[in-house]
């Protein structure tokens, strides 16, 4: 097996032996540059190229595709968005709001459609959301969510459940209700990522692997730095490496790397999965502030994942907080307080990465007309469908063939930059211990004593 299946699940199965591809021999001259081998940097050179075959695009990766979270997520590939409906009403108005939310519901489907059409095995199901509340204390945030979709013209995508309703569909301990959400879809990513390569690579892109870009220069004719050589574009360079690019000195503060962890159950027997039920394979959340995302893999593993490890000074990414031993360990004993009938399942497998969290929750995409330096990012956590909506926002601005898809409130805008340091550590550490305390609080029906978490935790 490769080093690099040691990453992941989904790198580990996705069906490849995940040899790098060359990296770039020397200088050389194409019309778009992209930097990260990701779902943003593939979704937008595949729709630059959907729309002209004859351009020339290279993406750069330091690594390999899929190396950073586009191979390692939960494989939600879902509607929702980082921005609750309620703030995107309170800061775009009913209309833009609505129609971001339905940009979000076509990016899950159209991921769908790539699959098929480019024969990407990615074990697509639009299983929907199962957002539960545990505890009587989530339902007035379940009730608020619902609300706010009505508001948008979208309540029949939204179905509010009872506590029974909710059991029927599967056997979670401490269940008050639940909000189903039908248009969102589980996927394995890391078969996504890799089909997604070779699919741009059949249209003619170029991929060079184990090729870091140093820097970055706009202009006339903008390029990329390489130890091998520049990569110079006559029509743009496109930033598209997420948390990671935090570690570029210029960009440094456009967005904090925070990190999500999974742990990876055994498959279950017949039997177990009589005593859970979940026969829907529906993706599971609570309400809980430090976030809880669940899957129902294809095989029969349940997939659960959780925010825990602590962000590190000077927004540092190192392998040691993927496999961060706490949140490991929470999340494992997280399993069985859900599950209960499960004592004594096995673990297979753990791993972790960052994801990239703009200082507004919001996701942007922007191209400058006169520095030619493209990028989208800032998914909080959310990318799986958003990246391909990012990606053929960007492949518009780039190609100059503008849709309605341009004028979305993602499109065009950039997020405020984080605080520099030492006051952005102590902001995220306060804000990752209150979360913590926040949702401890709800479950003992004590009073909350981090207000300030909580405005800002609601965006
Ligand atoms: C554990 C985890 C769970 C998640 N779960 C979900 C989920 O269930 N659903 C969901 O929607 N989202 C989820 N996400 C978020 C989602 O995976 C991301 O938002 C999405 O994959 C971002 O794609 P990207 O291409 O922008 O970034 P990435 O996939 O991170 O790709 C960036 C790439 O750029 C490369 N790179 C960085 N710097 C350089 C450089 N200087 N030179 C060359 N290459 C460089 C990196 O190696 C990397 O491959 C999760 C993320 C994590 C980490």
């Amino acid at each position: 097996m490769n080093e690099y299946s040691k990453y992941s699940f989904w790198l580990e199965t996705c069906g490849e032996n995940l040899t790098p591809r060359p990296p770039l021999p020397k200088s050389i001259e194409v019309d778009v540059a992209i930097l990260g081998g990701g779902f943003t940097g593939l979704w937008t050179a595949y729709y630059l190229l959907r729309t002209n075959p004859r351009l020339k695009v290279a993406i750069v990766e330091k690594e390999i595709v899929g190396f950073g979270a586009s191979g390692r997520n939960g494989g939600w590939c879902s509607s929702k968005f980082p921005v609750t409906p309620a703030m995107l009403e309170r800061r775009y108005g009913i209309k833009a709001a609505r129609e971001l939310m339905l940009a979000m519901c076509d990016a899950v489907d159209e991921v769908g459609r790539v699959c098929a059409e480019e024969n990407i095995e990615a074990h697509f199901h639009k299983g929907g959301i199962l957002t539960l509340a545990r505890g009587a204390h989530h339902l007035p945030m379940i009730r608020a969510s619902f609300d706010a979709y009505q508001r948008l013209g979208l309540g029949d995508q939204y179905q509010l459940l009872s506590a029974d309703q909710a059991r029927e569909r599967v056997r979670v301990t401490n269940i008050s209700g639940g909000l189903f959400a039908r248009e969102n879809a589980s996927l394995h990513p890391g078969r996504l990522v890799r089909g997604l390569a070779r699919a741009v690579e059949k249209r003619g892109g170029s991929i060079y692997e184990l090729t870091e870009v140093s820097r970055f220069e706009g202009g006339s004719v903008p390029r990329f730095g390489t130890p091998s050589g520049e990569i110079r574009a006559r029509k743009a360079v496109v930033l598209a490496g997420e948390s990671y690019l935090s570690q570029l000195p210029a960009l440094h503060r456009v967005v904090l790397p925070v990190y999500s962890l999974i742990s990876l159950a055994a498959p279950l027997t017949e039997m177990q999965w009589q005593q859970v039920g979940w026969i829907n394979r529906e993706s599971l959340a609570s309400c809980n502030y430090t976030v809880d995302y669940l899957t129902r893999t294809p095989e029969g593993r349940i997939l659960f994942g959780s925010r825990g490890a602590p962000y590190r000074f000077g927004s540092k990414i190192s392998e040691e907080q993927d496999r961060h031993a706490e949140t490991h360990s929470r999340i494992q004993n997280l399993v069985l307080e859900w599950f209960p009938m499960l004592q004594g399942i096995q673990f297979t497998h753990s791993w972790g990465g960052p994801v990239g969290m703009p200082r507004d929750w919001m996701p942007m995409t922007h191209f400058d007309l006169t520095t030619k330096i493209a990028t989208a990012r800032g998914y909080a956590g959310q990318g799986v469908s958003t990246t391909n909506l990012t990606g053929r926002i960007l492949a518009e601005l780039i190609s100059g063939q503008r849709t309605a898809l341009s004028a979305l409130p993602l499109a065009q805008r950039r997020s405020p930059l984080w605080e520099v340091e030492p006051l952005r550590w102590l902001a995220v550490r306060y804000m990752q211990n209150a979360f913590f305390r926040i949702d401890q609080a709800g479950e003992q029906g004590k009073p909350k004593d981090a207000f300030l978490a909580e405005y800002l935790g609601r965006h």
